[in-house]
């Protein structure tokens, strides 16, 4: 949340204005004469309503109000911060103890690693974290969440790029409920032997962002196929390296998977595509088995394959007839072949039915 400048006398008209809501007039029985008096229910929902630069003003309002932010603000971005971040960072991270969503995304990288360690030793609760851009930490600080920050389902480090591969697989090891994790650019961190932690440690992996990690090769993405069965966001683009043997690994292994990037990947080929489109055979099988999940159970529903030199027409057009939540037509495009001269003639459901209903209106005509 980034709001507009906000000075201490938009917060007193605030109250004035609360004051006439709640306390105002003959018929307020405990009157608010002062910011103090709030009940700390009402000064949650209003924290939870301003943002993030007002909360933190917030704070030094009373000592009322700054322990029940303390003991209630949750969710904290600081990406508007553009000059000391970590500052910031450093002075709140001890009072914000009970924080379980923390965005520190940059533009210009500001954070360093004492900032992300006092995080680590002070939010123990937090779930979801962003630290993406931030080139300036090193090991120390994935050393740290891992001691502090058990409980991370969700972590995006997209762009740090000095992180070894022996600190992320470390980290695996202590946060297992890992859901979602972005290591896109992270060529350094995301290797093989990462991915096999990653399969090895995180069973619940549902969305994981590899772009441009290009020393991944079919080792570390089979390793991904058989440990996470629940992978269902798989971007590998830019991951030059891999072959048919992950992507059929893929299809064998994660029968969820609804979005897989291969933009780039100019080693796969048809045999890649047609283990795609057998896998919602083998995955039809699965439905039935169980009721429950056969809700909402698309298959595929975004496939880039843009600048896969190799493909032919009759392989990705398999593909796409297999998912029909994959589109080539513009407006949906979520089958996305842009950059393959030799696949124009691939087109979804969706033009077979306008080219039908043009030949009805033309035999209509006719008669
Ligand atoms: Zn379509």
């Amino acid at each position: 949340m980034v709001g507009g400048k906000v000075g201490t006398e938009d917060l007193d008209v605030c109250f004035r204005n609360l004051g006439v809501a709640v306390g105002g007039g003959e018929m307020g029985g405990g009157a608010i004469v002062d910011w103090k008096d709030l009940p700390m229910e009402l000064l949650m929902r209003i924290i939870s309503l301003v943002d993030d630069r007002t909360v933190i003003m917030a704070f030094g309002v009373c000592t009322g109000w700054r322990e029940a932010i303390s003991l209630g603000l949750t969710h904290l971005s600081l990406s508007w911060c553009n000059d000391n971040m970590n500052n910031l960072v450093l002075s709140l991270a001890p009072k914000f103890t009970k924080l379980q969503i923390l965005t520190l995304r940059q533009n210009k990288a500001q954070l360093e690693d004492d900032a992300v360690v006092a995080v680590a030793n002070h939010c123990h609760d937090l779930r979801d974290l962003d630290l993406s851009k931030s080139f300036k930490l090193s090991d120390c600080s994935l050393y740290a969440l891992a001691h502090g920050c058990p409980c991370l389902t969700e972590l995006n480090i997209s762009g740090c790029s000095a992180f070894s591969d022996t600190a992320l697989a470390y980290l695996t090891r202590v946060c297992m409920n890992l859901k979602i994790l972005n290591l896109c650019g992270c060529a350094r961190t995301a290797t093989d032997r990462a991915l096999q932690a990653i399969g090895y440690n995180c069973s619940q992996l549902q969305s994981l962002n590899l772009g441009w990690c290009d020393g991944v090769t079919d080792k570390g993405v089979m390793s991904l196929a058989h440990g996470c069965p629940d992978l269902r966001v798989l971007n590998l683009c830019g991951c030059v390296l891999i072959t048919d043997e992950s992507v059929i690994a893929l299809a064998n292994g994660c029968h969820r998977l609804r979005s897989l990037g291969l933009y780039y990947c100019q080693n796969i080929t048809d045999r890649a595509m047609y283990s795609l489109a057998n896998s919602r055979v083998k995955g039809k099988h699965d439905l039935w088995k169980s009721v429950i999940s056969s809700y909402g159970e698309e298959g595929l529903m975004n496939l880039n394959i843009s600048q896969c030199t190799a493909l032919t027409p009759p392989a990705v057009q398999a593909v796409c007839d297999s998912f029909p939540a994959l589109h080539t037509c513009p407006g949906r495009h979520s089958l996305i072949i842009s950059g393959c001269l030799s696949l124009t003639s691939v087109h979804c459901a969706c033009a077979f039915q306008a080219h039908h209903a043009g030949r009805r209106v033309m035999t209509h005509h006719a008669h």
